[in-house]
């Protein structure tokens, strides 16, 4: 376990989750020195070591609190089994896992999965489905490339990671069965102090203030006085709209925080009450 007052988390060395979990950390205002040893880099401004990993390796090193939070997909912590505990969705990194079989095949439904050899680097969760579907099949373990097994015979079916489908596609495969839903997740040891355990709830708090301020638009706008009860009516804002008068009389200024669920409709109502000169702007953080 690690005991100084410092946080050590394990982010991938190289690849698909690298650039966006550097980015998470310095939206969380944590900027990290990636320059000279890439094995382990300390945070300028934040009691950070950051570890960087294979993607496989990193449940484990989680597991065994070498690191003690950790960043990695849904699909590889999934597929290791190893005892840690989720504590964010990160909203990147996304996937599924799925099954496919040549273009040519007449699949109807997942009883055709029935005797076939399927290639795959996700035993364990392959496994499982199968079992859960009571599919009788035959896994066949490779190491990578395994989209090509059917085209060189050495299996009727393949379980990968899929985004756009450009790679199935390219190889002459299409999608039948979406095993599961992946996205890249923040994981936390079991076994933290209390230091790290506040170190993390810190880190939770910058996370949580980002994510809400991705969600949400800063909107100025002017109204004319006589519409102004109609337009507040219609801005939700943190607590209520700030209004300030304008230096032309009769109008005044109004600024607001809408959501980007409710956005459109909310500026088309304004537009249709005489709102004028509406900006809207990105929040950066949002501390409620
Ligand atoms: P490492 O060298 O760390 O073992 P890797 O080759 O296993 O890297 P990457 O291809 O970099 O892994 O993918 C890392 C993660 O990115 C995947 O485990 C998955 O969670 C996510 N991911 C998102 N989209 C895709 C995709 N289309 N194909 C593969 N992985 C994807
Ligand atoms: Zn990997």
């Amino acid at each position: 376990m690690n005991s100084e007052k410092k946080i050590r988390i394990a982010i991938q060395k190289s690849g698909r989750l690298y650039e966006d979990s550097i980015r998470v950390l310095k939206e969380c205002g944590i900027d990290i020195n990636t320059g000279i040893n890439k094995l382990k880099a300390e945070a300028y401004n934040f009691p950070m070591e950051v570890l960087f990993l294979r993607d496989d390796d990193i449940p484990q090193y989680v597991q065994d609190g070498v690191a003690d939070i950790g960043i990695v997909g849904e699909n590889v912590l999934l597929e290791k089994n190893k005892d840690v505990k989720i504590v964010e969705h990160l909203g990147f990194g996304k996937c599924r896992l799925s099954i496919a079989v040549p273009k040519g095949t007449n699949y109807k439904s997942i009883s055709d999965l029935k005797g076939l050899k399927i290639a795959t680097t996700y035993k364990t969760i392959l496994s499982k489905f199968l079992k859960k579907e009571k599919i009788d099949a035959e896994i066949h373990e490779i190491s990578g490339s395994v989209e090509i097994a059917p085209s060189i015979g050495l299996a009727d079916a393949i379980c990968d990671l899929v985004s756009s489908g450009s790679t199935l596609f390219m190889n002459g495969l299409k999608e039948v069965e979406v095993i599961l839903r992946s996205e890249a997740v923040l994981v936390q040891s079991k076994t933290l102090g209390k230091s790290q355990l506040q170190l993390v709830e810190k880190l939770m708090f910058r996370l949580n203030a980002v994510k809400k301020s991705k969600k949400n638009k800063y909107i100025l706008l002017n109204a004319p006085n006589k519409k102004l009860n109609k337009i507040i009516s219609i801005l939700p804002g943190m607590k209520s709209p700030t209004v300030l008068p304008l230096a032309e009389k009769g109008w005044s200024s109004v600024h607001s925080v809408v959501h980007e669920d409710e956005f459109w409709e909310i500026i088309a109502a304004l537009k249709e009450n005489g709102a004028q000169g509406i900006l809207v702007v990105p929040i950066e953080k949002m501390i409620i």
